[in-house]
């Protein structure tokens, strides 16, 4: 084992050394070393002197005869591998190329939010990265919350995002599968039908006290399984799992597999009362559907025992379940609980408000699928619960549309201005300063608009410029000011101020969005609604064209008469 560890060590030397200049250090190679074998992370204090050692052997050669003992003992070092681009995404544990399939699985039971993106996107870059599969799967086994509505939000979500699946099915689709493993459960005695009252069934969990139904033998759960189907009232009976009534793991207490619903399926309509729970229909859907690797937010972590469990008793192919945090911002929950009572309440204006993390909502917002996948990916596979802040999802964006961005002009709390001695009439204004993007002309007549705030501080004799147009000395302050040019030449020490003409204004609402929440409570504060004066050319973008409101930031045009704040 030292000896293959030392001939690994003095080969990454080696190519370090022949990459700079012909000497290596310590530092330099410790990470890669480490990085060949994950069981050296606990045997860094061995490996240490290995790595010094080498390093100072390799130093004392040539450069030339590191070349050649690179070449002629170490030639698989020196095969350049196809850039991989960066993913931040850690290899994933027993991933063979080829062979790896992974599923989102989401229930359609609400909007797509930040949070479905980050899963969604890790389940596709891994197929991805393994040339593997990713299934989109609608978790949909609880009838009184799946709607239509839903099931086609989040395939519009996943297709904004970019994210391709290869596959796409309904956990629904397989009941009579997920049915017949629940009987053989049954059949094997590893689960029973209790028809205890909620109450008994919870202080018995809690208590860790097993119930009488628990001894019932297998005449009495095949006849009590078929009466499911029919003659037990929803809440009479359920499929529970025979496991450990005294585990420290709570989830592991007899847990429910089957209850009864009689609410009408929006796929199945009224085909099916015996519904899964979500444990037991994740581990049999997993398993049938191939699937090599599964994710799922931490807070799942207690339920993996109760999956592999299951998984065991019906002798069925395990899948491996890892864990990632949940990603939310600061003060914008993504909890469906949170979030449905917003919209029902009128509080936010719908699931496409722009203050929700909501997809449709960050959409409308301005920020681009390619921000969300960088910024997903930038954090990685994470298990740690700080919240990132949504600034830095800003700053994956802002590099994105800047170059598409078209500069406008805009004008809050409008002051007249009228350049008494204006001589144009009309100019013309590139739409981006370096990309080719287009001029628009502006007509202009002396009568402009320029911004409450860049008035107010404007004395008489004080000098401005009007970007794009020339600088004036102002001759008369108040709500109708009035200037004379002074020439056109550059100078830096003037403030530089943008106009809007009062030829051809437009007028504009500008949404601005602040936190939701601050500290659990609802942010009355959260939306800011801006009156604005913008220019002509604004009617000429489309819907959802990105613009840089020059000196204010950037917006989305959301209509005709509203443009929606992104970030600075
Ligand atoms: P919600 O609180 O919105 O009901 P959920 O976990 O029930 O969340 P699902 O639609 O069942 O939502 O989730 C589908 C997939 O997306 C699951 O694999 C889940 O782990 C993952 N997921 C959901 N929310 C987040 C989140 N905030 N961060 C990361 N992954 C998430
Ligand atoms: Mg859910």
């Amino acid at each position: 084992m030292d000896d293959e560890l030392k001939r690994i060590i003095r080969g990454i030397a080696l190519l370090n050394a022949s990459e700079h200049n012909g000497k290596t250090r310590n530092d330099s190679i410790i990470s890669k070393v480490i990085g060949t074998k994950l069981e050296l992370r606990s045997r860094i204090k061995d490996v240490i002197p290995l790595i010094s050692q080498a390093v100072a052997d390799v130093n004392k050669l040539s450069i030339e005869s590191q070349r050649e003992e690179l070449e002629s003992n170490y030639a698989e070092l020196l095969i350049v591998k196809p850039k991989q681009e960066r993913t931040g995404l850690p290899p994933l544990e027993g991933a063979e190329q080829g062979n790896v399939i992974t599923r989102f699985p989401p229930e359609p039971n609400g909007y797509p939010h930040i949070g479905h993106a980050k899963a969604s996107i890790i389940d596709e870059e891994y197929a991805k990265m393994y040339g593997g599969k990713l299934i989109l799967r609608f978790d949909d086994t609880n009838p009184e919350k799946e709607r239509l509505e839903y099931y086609a939000a989040i395939k519009v979500g996943l297709d904004w995002l970019d994210v391709k699946y290869d596959l796409i099915k309904n956990t629904s689709d397989d009941m009579e599968i997920i049915h017949r493993k629940g009987k053989e459960l049954i059949d094997l005695g590893h689960a029973y039908v209790c028809t205890c009252n909620k109450e008994t069934i919870s202080k018995n969990r809690r208590e860790m006290i097993s119930c009488k139904c628990r001894a019932g033998n297998l005449d009495q759960n095949n006849t009590r399984w078929n009466k499911m189907f029919d003659k037990f009232k929803p809440g009479e009976a359920i499929v529970r799992f025979r496991g450990d009534m005294s585990s420290e793991n709570t989830v592991m207490r007899d847990p429910t597999l089957f209850r009864i619903i009689d609410e009408s399926h929006p796929i199945h309509k009224d085909k099916y009362r015996v519904w899964p729970n979500y444990d037991f229909a994740v581990a049999v859907e997993d398993s049938i559907d191939g699937i090599t690797h599964a994710f799922r937010t931490k807070e799942y972590e207690l339920r993996t025992e109760l999956y592999y469990t299951l998984l065991d008793k019906l002798n069925m192919r395990k899948p491996r379940m890892l864990e990632f945090s949940r990603l939310e911002f600061e003060g914008m929950p993504v909890s469906k609980r949170v979030l449905k009572p917003l919209v029902e309440e009128g509080k936010v204006s719908g699931f496409d408000d722009p203050r929700l993390p909501t997809l449709e909502g960050l959409r409308r917002k301005g920020i681009v699928p390619e921000a969300i996948r960088k910024f997903v990916l930038s954090l990685g596979f994470t298990k740690s619960d700080t919240l990132p802040p949504f600034e830095t999802l800003e700053s994956f964006n802002r590099k994105i549309i800047d170059p598409t961005s078209v500069r406008l002009f805009i004008v809050f709390d409008p002051v007249k201005l009228t350049v008494i001695n204006n001589n144009l009439t009309e100019i013309e204004i590139s739409n981006h300063p370096q990309n080719e993007m287009g001029k628009r002309r502006v007509t202009i007549d002396g009568n402009f608009y320029i911004s409450g705030n860049d008035a107010k501080p404007l004395k008489i004799g004080d000098e401005v410029r009007l970007l794009e147009l020339y600088n004036i000395k102002v001759t008369k302050i108040g709500p109708e000011m009035e200037g004379e040019i002074t020439g056109t030449g550059y100078k830096s020490e003037i403030p530089k101020i943008q106009w809007v003409s009062r030829k051809n204004p437009v007028n504009i609402e500008v949404l601005i969005s602040n936190v939701l929440f601050i500290n659990d409570q609802f942010n009355e504060n959260s939306l800011e609604v801006k009156q604005a004066i913008t220019e002509q050319y604004y009617l000429e973008l489309n819907v959802g064209s990105q613009i840089q409101f020059v000196r204010f930031g950037y917006c989305r045009k959301d209509s005709a008469n509203q443009a929606i704040y992104t970030h600075k």
